[in-house]
Order: structure tokens, then sequence, then C-alpha cells
């Protein structure tokens, strides 16, 4: 199990990641998934003004936060360095979920972390984080482009923190 979950934060790391997709493809056509990249706005000040120590720990209760702002059948993965990947599934049902009502899920974690002040010894820090949400697509195809997804991600992200950072962007809305 170990093999699975970053040291650091406790979440699944890149390698379940993988594990996962594999599982959704067995799942079948009925379920929509959309992935999107988390990462904290300007993190590397927190290292340089309080430490390397300080900054684990804001990526562990950033972590926390996220987790307790998504469902259980939502997949959080620790990337690598101070980026997350978010996975969000819901039921077909015959069509697809809105980007308004994607947004807002995507909205509901920003916020968190935007009004949750972070508590690391005699620190109270104020973060924030951007968001870029690829593409919607069946669960099953993820397996063979989670790749393309995630680079559709990146440029909504490379947006996010070009309009100020502290948003979320879908890639759907700049093409
Ligand atoms: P931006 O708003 O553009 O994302 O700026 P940023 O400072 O967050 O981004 P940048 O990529 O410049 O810096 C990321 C920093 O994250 C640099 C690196 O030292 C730090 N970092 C990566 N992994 C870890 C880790 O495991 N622990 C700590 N404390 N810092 C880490
Ligand atoms: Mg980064
Ligand atoms: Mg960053």
């Amino acid at each position: 199990k170990q093999s699975n979950i970053d040291a650091l934060t406790g979440l699944y790391n890149r390698r379940y990641f993988l594990t996962f997709l594999e599982q959704q493809q067995s799942l079948g056509q009925n379920t929509q998934m959309c992935l999107a990249i988390i990462d904290i706005d300007h993190f590397k000040t927190v290292n340089d003004t309080y430490g390397h120590d300080i900054g684990d720990e804001v990526l562990v209760q950033v972590g926390h936060i996220i987790q307790k702002n998504i469902r259980e059948e939502d997949l959080l993965v620790r990337w690598g360095g101070e980026e997350f990947v978010l996975s969000l599934s819901w039921p077909y049902a015959g069509k697809s979920t809105s980007l308004e009502e994607l947004q807002g899920r995507f909205e509901q974690v920003r916020q968190a972390i935007a009004a949750t002040p972070i508590v690391v010894g005699k620190q109270k820090l104020h973060l924030t984080v951007s968001i870029g949400v690829g593409k919607r697509l069946n669960a099953a195809l993820l397996k063979d482009c989670w790749q393309d997804i995630l680079e559709g991600a990146d440029k909504a992200l490379y947006r996010a923190k070009a309009q100020g950072r502290d948003s979320v962007v879908l890639v759907d809305h700049i093409g």
C-alpha cells in the first residue's frame, strides 16, 4: 500500500493514479470524468520566507483542505512538488454535466483554500491556489488519453496564473 501513497502528504501518488485509470477503464461507459491540476500560488515564497519544513507542513494541510471539499468518489493525487491532480467523476446519465456545474465544484475547492488560514507553529498563512481544468470525457477512454487531458489542464492553469492566480480556468473556455 505504501507504494501508492505520497510519503509527505499521505495522499495517493502518481503510481496509484495509473492504477486508478485502469480500474476506470473496466467500469465501462457509464462514468464521465474530468481532470484538473491544482497548483499552490507563490509557494516558493513560503519556503523562502519560513523554510522548507513549514513549506512541507503547508503541503500537508492544503491536501487536507482539498480532500475535505471533494466527494468520496473523487480522487486527489499529489502529482509532485506543490501540484495536485484532482479527478472528479459522476454518472453519465445520458448527458454531460454542464460546464457551470463543473466550474462550481472546482470553485468550491479554490474558495476553501482561500478562506482557510493555514496555521503552522506561530505562523498563520493565507494561501491561494490556481486550478486548470481539462476537458470532460468518458472514464473508459481516460487511460489512453490522460496525458492529452492533462496537457489541456496545464494550458488552462497557465491562463489562471497569467490572469492573476487564485482562480479556476476551464480549457473549454480558452479553446
Ligand atoms: P506560481 O504561483 O507561479 O505557481 O509560483 P510558485 O512559487 O508556486 O512556483 P515555483 O514552481 O516557482 O515554485 C515551486 C516551489 O515548490 C519550488 C520548490 O522548492 C517547492 N517545492 C517542491 N516540492 C516541495 C516539497 O516537497 N516541500 C517543500 N517545502 N517545497 C517544495
Ligand atoms: Mg507548480
Ligand atoms: Mg505554484
